[in-house]
Parts: structure tokens; C-alpha cells; sequence
């Protein structure tokens, strides 16, 4: 057993995955999570009665991390695979998207546009070296490959209404990664193949809690971690609300935006080079409906009167929790409407829904609650990995967060995997 004292900052799924992977190599750590549950962007609230996640998940076929930790901690039989359906809202309808057939009959593309799409998909599920994509950005990239029509009804407005100010200089390696990971979760080329657990995710990070408490770990809530000093380039004091502590080794996982006002003494350079990153914020709303909205678990959005780019209507993937859907509203946090109430969110949700399909009338609306989080997904500008700072950014003290495994997309399994390479690596250090 090794005597070293390390704390692990975050209780989200990447400092879950530290932890547990440093109790699996002989340490006790202390994870210091500010929030008063686990989970971070995946934790439960209650909804109604209901215990839920604030944000919807799903998995694909390409999770690897994720299904091993099912399998260690015996969770193997709570995943679920379903065959789900994508939708696209657009010219008033809804139309099938996702697959070649929806594809050819899609009204609104020349069959050229549809033939230069489907191929651009088909490259990316096969393309391998992305860091040839790494000269693009993610604008001309698509470009590139679709045309501009194509791009201006496929893409344009998924892109703004997302990433606004910023999506002209996003990373094409990014925008790969994500029509890859869904690209490839399939059945067949016609059957898109999605999962989820019973439960949620927190079936899987309770479980991991438990095991973390089990062995001697701790897990310290409503704990947020307020300063660490770096003194000589070498790892000081941690403060929290309840007290100052001395660790041997800290490992951050929490967004990189919150840990550049934390740390206190780096250089100017390497400061300037972490505030210099960003993420887009969210305000999701979670409804409860009593009949579905359609049969799509995702219906991308194009319509001059609704200003979000999709819906995800969860109980088309996980059908046990009733007709649940999830409405993200993602957005710079400087954007003015961030601060719009949730009343005025509700009432367009209700407003789009009924857009959308004309049987939906305000008796339909069972319960809607509006979550925030400011720090939902990293803005990627092309070049981004040579662009962050080293994980040990200082002697023993380590920082990471979901846009170092850049170009994946922030995701469940990649945290996880990169979580516990990240704790395998630093006990060697
Ligand atoms: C709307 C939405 C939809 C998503 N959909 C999917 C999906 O379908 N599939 C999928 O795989 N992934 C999805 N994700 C991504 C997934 O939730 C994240 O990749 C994952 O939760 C990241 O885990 P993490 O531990 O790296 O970070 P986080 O979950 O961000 O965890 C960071 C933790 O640090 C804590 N913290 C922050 N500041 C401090 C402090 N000062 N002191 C102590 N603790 C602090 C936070 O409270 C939080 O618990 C989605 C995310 C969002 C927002």
C-alpha cells in the first residue's frame, strides 16, 4: 500500500474514474466534489418524483471504456440497446433522416447534394488519420465536401444555434469525431443503434462511489475547491470553505475555465494560456408530456421560428420512463438570452412543440424544469490540442478536463478512459 496523500478534484465521471482506478493501484484518495451530488453533467435531480438526469445520454457502439467498467462492476446486464430513429424538422415537417433511404427522398437537397452528403458521412465513419484534417476548419471542411447549399439546410443553422460567435472557427477533427462516433453505432447502415442504462447513468457512478468508499476512498460533497497554490512550479496548499490541506498529488478534473481562477502562482504564460479556453453553457429543459412529440429519439431542427437546433425525445430511446424529452438550448454564456428566465425557455418549448406536431396542445404539458450548467461542452478551434497546457501543469499537480481527449467529443466513456489512463500514468511520476 502505497502511504502517498492524493486528492482528485470533480466527482464527475473522469474524477470518479481517477479515483477508482487509483484505489485498484493501492491509494486512498479524497475527491472534493462542490456540488451536493455526484456526477457533474451526469447527475440525477429529482423530476417529479422522478429521478432522472438533468442531461440526456445516450451510448454507442464505440464505448469501449464504458462497457469494460460495466463489466468490472458487474453492470454488464443493465445496458440496453435500442433501434432509434432521427428526424429532421424541416419545411414544416418532420422528415426521416439518418440513414441512405430518408436520405434519397429528404425533400429540400438536388440528388447531388444527397450524393455528396451521404458520401461525406461514409468518409467520415472510415477516416482514420484526423490529424489531416487538422489545416480545416469545420466550416470549410463540410463545405468542402457538401457544397454550399447542402451546408446552408444541413448544417449552418445546427452550427450557430450552437456554437453562435464562435462557429466560424470551430475544428473539423471535432465535427469528425462526431459524425463518426453516431456515424458508426449501427445495426446496419439503414439501423441506427443506440444505448442506455437502467436507471441512467447513475446506476454506473454510484456503483463506483461504492466501490471508491468501500476501499478506503473518500468522497467529500458540497466540498468546492476554492485555491491551490503553486510555489516554485511546485504543488502548495489546497483551500476549501472548511480548510486548507497538503496532498502529495492533486488531479483536476473539473472544466479548465473554473481551475484557471483556482490555481494561484503559475507563470503568465501558461495562466494566459489557460484562461484562454472556453465552453459553450447550456439551458436544457426536461419535459414531461403525456403523449409523444414524435418518433424520433433526435429531430435536428432547420426552422426560421424555433432557435434550437434539435430535440431529443429520450423515451424513444428508454422507454420506461414515460414520454420524456430534452431541449438544449446551448449557447456562450455572454449571450444575452443565458439570462433569460426559465419561464420565458418554457414558454418556446411549449410554442415549438406545438410547431412541430399539431396535436400537441397545452394539456399536453405534464411538468417542464430547466437546468443550467455553465461549462457543457469546450469550444475546439482548429489546432486545439497543441493549444493546452501539459496535464502536469505544475510538479504533482495534474489538470485534465473533457477537451483532452480532444477530438473526441466530451463523452461518458472517453472520460472514464481518460480518467483512468490518467491515474495509471501518474502514479508512475
Ligand atoms: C446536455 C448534455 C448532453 C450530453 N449527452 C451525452 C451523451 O448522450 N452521451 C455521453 O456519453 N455524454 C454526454 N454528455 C457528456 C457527459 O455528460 C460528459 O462527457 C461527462 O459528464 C464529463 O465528465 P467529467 O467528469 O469529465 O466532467 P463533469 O461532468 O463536468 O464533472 C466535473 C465535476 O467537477 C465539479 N466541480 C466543478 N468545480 C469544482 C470545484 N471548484 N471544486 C470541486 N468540484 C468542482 C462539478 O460539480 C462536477 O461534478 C452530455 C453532456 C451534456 C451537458
Amino acid at each position: 500500500m502505497d502511504s502517498k496523500k492524493i486528492a482528485v478534484i470533480g466527482a464527475g465521471p473522469m474524477g470518479l474514474a481517477v479515483a477508482y482506478q487509483l484505489i485498484k493501484d493501492g491509494y486512498k484518495p479524497i475527491i472534493f466534489e462542490a456540488d451536493d451530488r455526484i456526477g457533474g453533467m451526469t447527475s440525477s435531480f429529482d423530476f417529479s418524483g422522478l429521478e432522472i438526469e438533468r442531461y440526456y445520454h445516450f451510448h454507442c457502439t464505440s464505448d469501449q471504456a464504458f462497457f469494460e467498467i460495466l463489466k468490472e462492476l458487474n453492470l454488464e446486464d443493465k445496458l440496453n440497446w435500442k433501434n432509434t430513429k432521427m428526424g429532421y424538422f424541416y419545411k414544416n415537417r418532420v422528415q426521416e433522416w439518418g440513414n441512405p433511404i430518408a436520405l434519397l427522398k429528404f425533400s429540400g437537397l438536388s440528388l447531388i447534394d444527397k450524393f455528396r452528403y451521404g458520401l461525406h458521412a461514409f468518409y467520415s465513419t472510415k477516416l482514420k488519420n484526423w490529424q489531416q484534417l487538422e489545416k480545416y476548419d469545420a466550416k470549410s471542411w463540410i463545405k468542402k465536401w457538401i457544397g454550399e447549399k447542402a451546408f446552408e439546410i444541413l448544417w449552418d443553422k445546427l452550427l450557430k444555434l450552437k456554437f453562435y460567435g464562435y462557429s466560424d472557427n470551430l475544428s473539423a477533427p471535432w465535427i469528425w469525431s462526431r459524425i463518426r462516433r453516431i456515424g458508426n453505432s449501427r445495426y446496419s447502415i439503414f439501423a441506427e443503434k443506440l444505448g442506455y442504462l437502467n436507471g441512467g447513468s447513475k446506476t454506473l457512478l454510484n456503483k463506483m462511489a461504492e466501490f471508491i468508499k468501500l476501499n478506503g476512498g473518500e468522497i467529500l460533497l458540497n466540498s468546492r475547491v476554492k485555491k491551490i497554490y503553486v510555489n516554485n512550479n511546485s504543488l502548495g496548499d489546497l483551500e476549501t470553505e472548511s480548510g486548507i490541506y497538503r496532498f502529495d498529488k492533486i488531479i483536476s478534473t473539473i472544466p479548465l475555465p473554473i481551475i484557471s481562477q483556482i490555481i494561484h502562482g503559475l507563470s503568465e504564460e501558461l495562466q494566459a494560456k489557460l484562461s484562454s479556453k472556453k465552453n459553450i453553457a447550456v439551458v436544457c429543459g426536461i419535459v414531461k408530456l403525456n403523449k409523444k412529440l414524435t418518433n424520433n429519439f433526435w429531430l435536428n431542427i432547420n426552422d426560421e421560428n424555433i432557435d434550437i437546433p434539435g430535440i431529443i425525445e429520450y423515451s424513444n430511446l428508454n422507454p420506461d420512463v414515460g414520454n420524456i424529452l430534452y431541449i438544449p438550448y446551448y449557447m456562450p454564456r455572454e449571450e444575452s438570452k443565458f439570462s433569460d428566465s426559465d419561464e420565458i425557455f418554457i414558454n418556446k418549448i411549449k410554442r415549438y412543440f406545438k410547431i412541430i406536431n399539431s396535436e400537441i396542445d397545452d394539456s399536453d404539458f405534464i411538468d417542464i424544469k430547466i437546468n443550467r450548467y455553465f461549462y457543457a461542452q469546450p469550444i475546439c478551434e482548429p489546432n486545439y490540442l497543441n493549444s493546452l497546457p501539459d496535464i502536469e501543469i505544475a510538479k504533482n499537480l495534474f489538470v485534465a478536463d473533457t477537451s483532452y481527449y480532444y477530438p473526441e467529443d466530451r463523452g461518458i466513456s472517453e472520460s472514464i478512459d481518460f480518467g483512468r489512463k490518467l491515474a495509471k500514468n501518474i502514479k508512475d511520476v
